[in-house]
């Protein structure tokens, strides 16, 4: 029997569940993006990838992890990764990796992002966080076997260096349930049907595992805390009865985090595996009364996820230890975590020279969350004493935290304590406001617009950098900006648009751009979060009470109206989104922190009124994406965050129009949502889905003015004038036309002109021939 790799356990360990992949200076981007310019071999991308691997788990060691996790690492996503580990990856893709040397490789690449042959898989949100990850396709025929190739090698390594390792891989129930049918899977087929298939599969790879030297196997179930049916429930139990049933395997830990199990708690603490990680943070705590109601997990391993591997906040040690006390007395074998991988979270705070340093030491990234692990394990293990300056260093943290003028401006609290709901309606009905707008705009049934952004072309990005560096004044890059809007303007013109924008040229991206121009943000050098593949992003932190020191969008909005009579849509990002996409602080409700950066919108929505801008629009297109994995939650949600778009633009005259606009997601389920923001132009993305959401506007009986997309910006395919027209008269089988929008998709950034000229121009011909018709 080959000699298990067991974790000789101190009585508390601290561990985790994954780490960012990039490497400390994205290295692995680097990489890939080399490898496929082909600016670098297969084997070179592999070296990077080890080396990569192999400093973090220097680093984690160093810091004092027990029993490192393996496998989670991925060159491009591990949902693909599993896909491939169980050979689910569909023909065309292998296919299109051609039979070199490279062809698995290429495979691989192929289904992630596509060739001018074949499309990428689908690529779709990772539940509520900001990572995408691919959507494996399953169908009645798929075959699985299994390849625990890079599973095992990326356990050897960890152990061939000493110590304890634990491969992570994600479980058989969450790989269906994430996973859908392809398009030959025909009606009425179940992805879960398959698991019977699969199950023999995760079997032969945990047996592999095993006989690498693997005593535990982590196998992550995070959708068991969504609500779940009774029938997935028991497929649970089926998996996990079977899958302990097999001889000579591994002890298994089945992980679940963003959410707390619910039912699905007592079907794993009723199955025969041997450990439960679990999430003690935010909504997940109330799987600390439910592990107690049941009487703790006596005879299995916990790994109790104490500290947000969400968020970018210092832990409050003492609140965690006082939560480990408890759940000591529930279980047979605490470990400490946090509570999910760390992949959500930049890499290391220490490496922000230009954050204000008071508040640089609220922070905690990756690498300090590790360090609070540990911390929270040693005082359990070993004393209390034993991490005395770490405990005194994180208490005064967060006193200085509390006490901060950053956190509380008194001026900001007295007008958010001071909102009534009144504030947050719009005094006149719609019917008033579509007449008084009506009469202020005279704009034609099927009105044309744009969602706001024209390409970011290399030579806006070059000129940003240039200035960033000091290489181009300030005069320098204004005029740049003011040359772009005035070609935009034009470009609009000529294509016969009705509501003109004015590009968007000066934003590099559309929250980042508003952190940066308000109180209470700040933004990172270094704090690179991936967001699929090899595209990261960096979060701005919202860190404080908002407020706006001055107004940030009416310089170029007013540009731009004096360059055209037609009306020009200001541009702002909304609330919700604003929050969405940045790292929000933790030591107040959201519903609190959405109203202050609606208060400082508001003031935004007033100037940009005052300064004669007749149609203002707010995106939200985060509304749907944050909405809560749990149905309870989500009433409480969309009515602060739908209260916060009123909030920001209630205040407008009857005759200002407000537009918003949403994307990224399937409506159906926020059609009430929607209409709450009460806007008085709603656009969003229906292009992919047919017209699909018109209808469903339809059905719900939507009363205001609606602009379904016609033109798929997220292909560099150029509509048809007929394809177009044909989605315009689908449309207004639904919607009546002096209620009915014509615009594209989402915003045109990552076009290019050479597309989006004829695009536009095809779309205001297809309005055209619509309206002489009706
Ligand atoms: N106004 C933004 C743009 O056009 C909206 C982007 C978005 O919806 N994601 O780019
Ligand atoms: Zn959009």
């Amino acid at each position: 029997m080959a000699l298990l790799n067991d974790t000789p356990a101190p009585r508390v360990a601290a561990t985790l569940h994954g780490y960012p992949r990039q490497g400390p200076d994205r290295e692995l981007k680097r990489a890939v993006e080399g490898y496929w310019a082909g600016r670098r071999t297969a084997d070179e991308l592999h070296t990077t990838a080890r080396s990569v691997r192999a400093g973090i788990r220097r680093q984690l060691r160093d810091a004092g992890a027990a029993e490192l996790p393996t496998g989670d690492f991925s060159l491009y996503d591990h949902v693909l990764d599993t896909a491939w580990m169980v050979g689910a990856i569909p023909a065309r893709y292998r296919a299109a990796g051609g039979t070199g040397p490279d062809a698995e490789l290429a495979a691989y690449f192929a289904a992630a992002r596509g060739t001018a042959e074949v499309a990428p898989l689908e690529m779709t949100k990772w539940f509520d966080t900001n990572y995408h990850y691919l959507v494996p396709e399953l169908g009645p025929h798929t075959v699985f076997a299994a390849d625990s190739r890079k599973q095992v090698a990326e356990f050897r390594e960890a152990i061939d260096e000493g110590g304890a390792a634990r491969p992570v891989l994600l479980g058989p129930v969450s790989f269906l349930l994430l996973a859908k049918p392809g398009a030959q899977a025909g009606e009425g087929f179940e992805v879960l049907s398959l698991l019977d298939r699969l199950l023999p599969v995760y079997a032969e790879v945990l047996a592999d595992l095993r006989a690498a030297g693997a005593a535990w196997v982590q196998l992550d179930e995070p959708a068991l805390v969504q609500d779940r049916t009774a029938g997935v429930l028991h497929a649970t139990a089926h998996a996990y009865h079977a899958l302990t049933a097999v001889e000579d395997r591994p002890k298994l830990v089945v992980a679940s985090y963003f959410d707390a199990l619910g039912d699905a708690l007592p079907v794993l603490a009723a199955s025969p595996v041997e450990g439960l990680a679990m999430d003690f943070t935010g909504p997940a705590a109330a799987n600390l009364d439910a592990l107690a109601t049941l009487g703790g997990i006596p005879d299995k391993r916990l790994i109790a996820g104490v500290i947000d591997g969400r968020n970018v906040w210092a832990a409050d040690l003492e609140r965690a230890l006082a939560l480990l006390a408890t759940l000591l007395g529930l279980t047979g074998r605490l470990d400490v975590a946090p509570s999910c991988s760390l992949l959500h979270v930049p890499l290391d705070a220490a490496r922000e020279p230009d954050l204000d340093p008071q508040v640089a030491r609220w922070l905690a990234f990756a690498r300090q969350k590790v360090d609070e692990t540990v911390v929270l394990a040693r005082a359990l293990s070993a004393g209390r004493e034993t991490v005395a300056p770490q405990l005194a260093a994180n208490r005064a943290a967060l006193a200085s935290r509390r006490g901060s003028a950053l956190t509380v401006d008194p001026q900001v609290r007295g007008r958010c304590a001071a909102v009534t709901p009144a504030d947050a309606r719009r005094p006149q009905p719609y019917a008033r406001r579509a007449a008084a707008q009506q009469a202020r705009l005279a704009l034609p049934p099927l009105a044309t617009t744009t969602i706001g952004s024209f390409p970011q072309t290399g030579e806006l990005r070059t000129a940003r950098a240039e200035h960033r560096a000091g290489r181009l004044s300030a005069d320098g890059y204004r005029e740049r900006i003011a040359a772009e809007i005035r070609d935009v303007v034009a470009l609009q013109e000529k294509a016969g648009l009705d509501v003109l924008v004015h590009g968007e040229p000066e934003r590099n991206d559309m929250v980042q751009y508003f952190a940066e121009r308000l109180n209470g943000f700040v933004t990172t050098r270094h704090g690179w979060v991936q967001s699929y593949g090899t595209r990261y992003v960096r979060p701005p932190i919202l860190a404080g009470d908002v407020s706006r020191p001055a107004p940030i969008t009416v310089e170029w909005t007013s540009y731009a109206r004096s360059l055209t009579d037609r009306p020009v849509k200001g541009m702002l990002t909304g609330p919700v989104t604003l929050l969405a996409w940045s790292f929000v602080r933790d030591d107040q409700p959201r519903a609190d922190t959405a109203r202050q950066v609606a208060l400082a919108l508001r003031d935004e929505i007033a100037d940009l009124e005052a300064a004669g801008t007749a149609v203002i629009q707010v995106d939200e297109p985060a509304l749907r994406e944050t909405l809560p994995l749990r149905q309870e939650r989500r009433a409480a949600y969309l009515a602060w965050a739908t209260e916060a778009f009123r909030l920001a633009t209630a205040g407008v005259r009857a005759d200002t129009q407000i537009h918003t606009h949403m994307c990224y997601a399937e409506f159906g389920d926020i059609l009430s949502a929607i209409e709450a923001l009460d806007a008085d132009v709603v656009s969003l993305e229906a292009a992919r889905s047919y017209m699909e959401i018109a209808g469903e506007l339809a059905v719900a009986d939507y009363p205001r003015e609606v602009g379904p997309g016609v033109y798929d910006i997220h292909s560099p395919r150029v509509p048809g004038e007929r394809e177009i027209t044909d989605l315009i008269d689908r449309a207004l089988r639904s919607v009546p036309a002096r209620r009915l929008w014509i615009n594209p998709d989402c915003g045109l950034k990552t076009r290019g002109y050479a597309e989006i000229g004829p695009a536009l121009e095809r779309m205001t011909a297809a309005a055209r021939r619509v309206r002489a018709a009706l």
